[in-house]
């Protein structure tokens, strides 16, 4: 078997492309711009290039971008104070902090993350939209989880009953993505740095989502025939080139849809990014 790719960068531009028209029509229509703040503490340099990424994207769909390009030593209390401005300020539907703070300032990356308004949280990471996970309520969905689903969806496989193991349980990607499943009635498995005999559990699953940030860590003999592949991971190899968590070419031999890296599930980030500060502007009738 040669697996279908599940092409991100596609998808995400077709979404990046609706979510153009629908900002353009609702504009003509009389509403507000979607504003997403953007907030930098530092210099770490592939943080700077995920901002700028992110405010490329702003622009092209029509969204208002409110950039603050903070010094790394700013503090926990001046940063708060910046996020307590766009939280008080009308024109901005979504704020995205962009992590890691900066080492050695004694940042509280979880007080940051809990002063944003609920309301206002593109990254969904806020405890009170991730509890709203928890339960299925409507919320803010963290980003790559819900770029995941977005790429799933494309399969048209039906989910529900299928086993789904998820390799990797952080707040960020693997636990988010095992409930997004879970939503979708898929029976879940996940699977982290202590788990025992982890080629058996990954060979048992219908759909694989690797989240660790090791390369090449599922091997593709490990794949069930048919199974469908998504690559979260984002690693460099000793030639400077971008390869995921998946060994591709061998489990591309065996899955039935497989994303590749580069070009699967990291343009899905900024896409569900848009989506979540559209969502968030316009909920509130802005
Ligand atoms: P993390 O470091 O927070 O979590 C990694 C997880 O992998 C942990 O739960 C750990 O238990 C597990 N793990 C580590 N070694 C393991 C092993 N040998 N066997 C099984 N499990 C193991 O990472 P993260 O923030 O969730 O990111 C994971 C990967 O996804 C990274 O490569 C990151 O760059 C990438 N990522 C991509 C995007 C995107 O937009 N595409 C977004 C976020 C993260």
């Amino acid at each position: 078997m040669t697996a279908q790719i599940l092409d991100g960068k596609a998808l995400s531009a077709s979404i990046r492309v609706d979510i153009r028209e629908t900002i353009s029509k609702g504009i003509a229509a009389g509403k507000t711009a979607p504003g997403l703040a953007t907030v930098l503490v530092g210099e770490d340099p592939a943080s700077a290039v995920y901002v700028r990424n992110k405010r490329r994207a702003c622009d092209e769909t029509g969204m208002v971008n409110f950039h603050k390009e903070l010094p790394a030593d700013i503090g926990q209390q001046a940063l708060l104070d910046v996020v307590a401005e766009l939280n008080a300020d009308q024109a901005v539907h979504g704020i995205l902090v962009q992590l890691p703070l900066p080492k050695g300032f004694d940042y509280d990356e979880n007080a940051v993350l809990q002063a944003i308004d609920p309301a206002k949280d593109a990254d969904g990471f806020h405890p009170l939209n991730q509890g709203a996970l928890m339960q299925g309520t409507p919320a803010p969905i963290p980003c790559t989880p819900k770029g995941v689903m977005a790429l799933l969806r494309e399969t048209g496989l039906e989910l529900s009953g299928k086993h789904a193991v998820v390799v990797g349980r952080s707040n960020i990607v693997g636990k988010p993505v095992s409930l997004l499943l879970l939503r979708e009635h898929c029976t879940v498995t996940v699977c982290h740095s202590r788990t025992q005999d982890l080629a058996a559990v990954v060979g048992s699953a219908d759909v694989i989502v690797a989240a660790v940030g090791v390369p090449e860590l599922v091997k593709g003999n490990w794949v069930k025939p048919g199974a469908i592949v998504l690559d979260v991971g984002i690693n460099r190899n000793a030639e400077g080139k971008l390869i995921g968590d998946v060994e591709f070419a061998t489990a591309a031999e065996r899955a039935s849809w497989i994303t590749p890296v580069p070009g699967g599930v990291g343009p899905m980030t900024i896409a569900m990014l848009l989506q979540n500060t559209l969502e968030a502007a316009w909920r509130t009738g802005a």
